[in-house]
């Protein structure tokens, strides 16, 4: 028996003999707390009493580095002729890589790499390489001081100036002797938002100096991030281009089911759950990424009901809860403006205004900015917004032509009302204005 249940107990007499109210709250309070220590134990009781749907949770985890990457072998083999000269201690050409995301460039890389420094060690050569996230790095000084890290020099967490980091990644360098393959992986973010100085900068090491030689493998997940660099560091970067195409079904097929293997117990995932995972990752944008949440997140949503396996109908609840908490994420992070402008898109819902053309939803937005004490943007700026909005999935917009009126967009809201009037309920600004009419449509008295 559990000690709380025992305090209970006692306090129970003692406020049968005392009668004082402040007793009988604490034996409340405590009455809750065992209450809740209890369901937590038969939670856990269950979990280990029922048979396991996966025995190997790690397999499915983001993570986790897979032995072998089917349907990969060609850009496997086109990166490790691109890679070779380093073994014998020349510099080689450095490679761009892009495609949408989810499809294999950071798990192709660091595969590669992996062999490659494994072989040089075998070899006695002196290739190292270093992987570094942009995104997660967040800043120059950060990207640099990784860098800085993998050749031995430790850098501080804040304190110098990105020269002085700089320099010291170069002193480094000389100690190395060698090649040093730097990955700059999602370098898209980075170059967005801090510009592409330090890319200059990085490729003109080679130029420059005697001191180490790299090699640079730039990654990015969008397509078009090429336009945004300069004309010297696109063609310093990109001698080599590696282009990554979506996975089709039957490939996603392929790669769930070598993972399942590993971390399914028997008979425990139908063959048509695993299709349908494949089918819908498909239809996203070949995204093996998500393909291995949809199948992961399904796991956990059997368990947590007893079933004894995977079914379609756990695949379909785990989509609608990844879509939801990827549609909760993107809303968090929405600034201002554009917050006001899907809180305009929600209400023109919510009052059912079919057919809602950029121009309504400004004049509910510009009303709702009255409202909030805010300074409206122009309706250009905010036709902008609505077209990020789409982007995000969060709303729906349509071109439309209007005749000698030249074009506008219809725009609907894409994604629950529930889930969007939760979403402003929790925001205390707009909270208040949660049964908000729209001036044209409030009754005159
Ligand atoms: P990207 O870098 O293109 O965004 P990742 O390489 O991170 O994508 O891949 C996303 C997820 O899918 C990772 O968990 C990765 O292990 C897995 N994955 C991608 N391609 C394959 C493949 N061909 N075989 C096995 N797993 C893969
Ligand atoms: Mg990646």
């Amino acid at each position: 028996m559990s000690n709380l249940w025992r305090i209970c107990q006692i306090l129970w007499i003692g406020r049968l003999l005392t009668g004082e109210s402040q007793s009988r709250r604490l034996v409340t309070q405590l009455w809750e707390a065992y209450r809740v220590q209890e369901g937590l134990s038969e939670i856990f009781d269950h979990f280990l009493g029922q048979p396991l749907i996966l025995t190997n949770r790690e397999v499915l985890r983001p993570d986790y580095v897979p032995e072998s990457l089917p349907h990969r072998d060609e850009q496997i083999r086109r990166l490790g002729w691109i890679l070779a000269p380093v073994l014998k201690g020349s510099r080689c050409s450095n490679v761009f890589i892009y495609g949408k995301p989810g499809i294999g460039k950071t798990a192709v890389v660091r595969y590669v790499l992996t062999h490659l420094v494994r072989k040089s060690h075998e070899l006695h050569s002196a290739v190292e390489a270093c992987h570094v996230n942009c995104r997660m790095a967040g800043t120059d000084y950060r990207v640099l001081s990784m860098l800085s890290e993998s050749v031995g020099v430790h850098i501080p967490f804040t304190g110098l100036s990105t020269n002085e980091v700089f320099d010291r990644f170069k002193a480094g360098l000389a100690s190395l002797h060698g090649v040093l393959v730097i990955v700059l992986d999602e370098l898209d973010v980075l170059v967005k938002q801090h510009g592409d100085d330090l890319l200059y900068e990085l490729t003109r090491v080679n130029e420059t100096s005697d001191i180490g030689r790299l090699v640079f493998i730039g990654v990015s997940n969008d397509l078009n991030f090429k336009e945004l660099l300069d004309p010297r560091v696109l063609s310093s970067l990109s001698e080599e281009e590696l282009v990554f195409r979506p996975y089709a079904a039957d490939e996603l097929h392929d790669i769930l089911w070598e993972r399942a293997a590993l971390s399914f117990s028997d008979g425990a995932l139908e063959e048509s759950a695993l299709r349908l995972c494949a089918a819908l990752a498909a239809a996203e944008h070949g995204d093996a990424r998500r393909a291995l949440d949809l199948l992961r997140v399904s796991a956990e949503l059997a368990e947590r009901e007893g079933a004894k396996g995977v079914t379609d109908a756990h695949v379909r609840q785990a989509q609608r809860k990844i879509e939801e908490n990827r549609v909760n994420e993107a809303l968090k992070t929405l600034p201002l403006h554009q917050r006001l402008v899907l809180y305009s898109i929600y209400h023109t819902s919510r009052l059912n205004m079919r057919d809602c053309l950029t121009g309504d939803i400004y004049e509910v937005y510009a009303d709702l900015c009255g409202k909030t004490g805010v300074e409206p943007l122009t309706q250009r700026r905010i036709s902008g917004l609505i077209s990020e909005l789409d982007v995000l999935g969060v709303v729906n917009a349509k071109l439309v032509s209007r005749g000698r009126h030249g074009r506008s967009k219809r725009v609907r809201l894409n994604m629950p009302l529930l889930a969007a009037q939760e979403h402003f309920n929790s925001d205390t600004r707009f909270s208040p204005l949660l049964s908000y009419v729209p001036r044209h449509l409030r009754k005159t008295p």
